[in-house]
């Protein structure tokens, strides 16, 4: 059996699925990863989690 594995397009490190993690049009990141590209960004305004 062969885990899924996913690239983070942030940070570059692997997500190994059981992370926390999500997709985005510009593809998978960590979740972490993801809250801090969001509070850079504005585009996460609404998002609260
Ligand atoms: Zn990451």
């Amino acid at each position: 059996m062969s885990r899924k594995v996913w690239k983070c397009y942030r940070c570059g490190e692997e997500i190994v699925e059981g992370m926390k993690f999500t997709f985005t049009k510009q593809g998978p990141i960590h979740w972490e990863c993801f809250r801090a590209e969001v509070r850079d960004s504005s585009m996460g305004v609404s998002l609260r989690m």
